[in-house]
């Protein structure tokens, strides 16, 4: 399976600028997808569309679904499925996603992702789904997220366990004691695991069972995940073609 896959990538290597099509980029809370969905879409000129990002338009331009999911978040509930397929499938809809765009964050839940593969998959001519996971292990996460500090004054983000200040708990640039965000503590980042584990870890097993699937390691510099995950598209994009030219011919 291995070396077929090596093979692959070395006999058809296409040039994902033109046309990487949609990839899904999965992994727990501070894995890094935003970083690197924001990277790799740059590199491949498709836009990066995250649910937050979505939600945040849809209201903050008052549209029937921005409106609805208002509603929703006032009342201080969770926002449906349905709603945000629907913020997805409108997204999805714009000129710019032709050749392929990446979603971050999305789908967060079984419902979510069986309601992509039918949307995606009854379009004719669009390349299907591929997902990427990136796996960091749970004690580096914890330490990514309870060591940030920020400054207050420059916005500088330290890490105080990987990119510590050179004085304890100063900013580098002005000296300014570091602070804490609120919601960068160890209870916190628990209950988003958890809401993680029992929600989004079925939908990485639902893409890792179909087969257009693969794993980066997360816990390497951010340009090596970029590359492992530019590496991991080339590959499930390859080895599909391979498949397709085997069923042509
Ligand atoms: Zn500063």
């Amino acid at each position: 399976m291995t070396s077929a896959v090596a093979d692959a990538h070395v006999e058809v290597k296409q040039d994902l600028k033109g046309n990487p099509g949609p990839i899904l980029l999965l992994g727990a809370p501070g894995v890094g997808k935003g970083t690197q969905a924001k990277e790799l879409a740059a590199k491949w000129g498709i836009p990066q569309i995250s649910t937050g990002d979505l939600l945040r338009y849809n209201r903050d331009h008052g549209t029937p679904l921005g409106l609805k999911a208002k509603e929703i978040m006032a009342a201080g509930k969770l926002v449906p499925d349905d709603l945000v397929n629907q913020m997805v499938a409108e997204r999805l809809k714009q000129p710019d996603t032709a050749q392929g765009y990446i979603l971050d964050g999305y789908p967060r839940t079984l419902g979510q992702a069986a309601w992509l593969d039918q949307h995606i998959g009854a379009e004719a001519g669009v390349l299907p789904v591929i997902a990427v996971s990136i796996q960091v292990g749970y004690n580096e996460l914890l330490r990514r997220i309870t060591g940030r500090r920020i400054c207050p004054v420059c916005g500088t983000i330290y890490n105080i366990y990987l990119q510590p200040p050179k004085v304890d708990e100063k900013c580098d640039l002005d000296g300014t004691p570091l602070v804490r965000r609120s919601d960068d503590t160890e209870e916190v980042f628990k209950e988003r695991m958890r809401t993680y584990e029992s929600q989004t870890a079925p939908v990485v097993e639902h893409y890792r069972a179909l087969g257009r699937f693969e794993e980066v390691d997360g816990s390497q510099p951010v340009s090596a995940v970029a590359a492992g995950v530019e590496g991991a598209v080339e590959r499930l994009r390859n080895s599909e073609q391979k498949q397709q030219n085997r069923v042509q011919g």
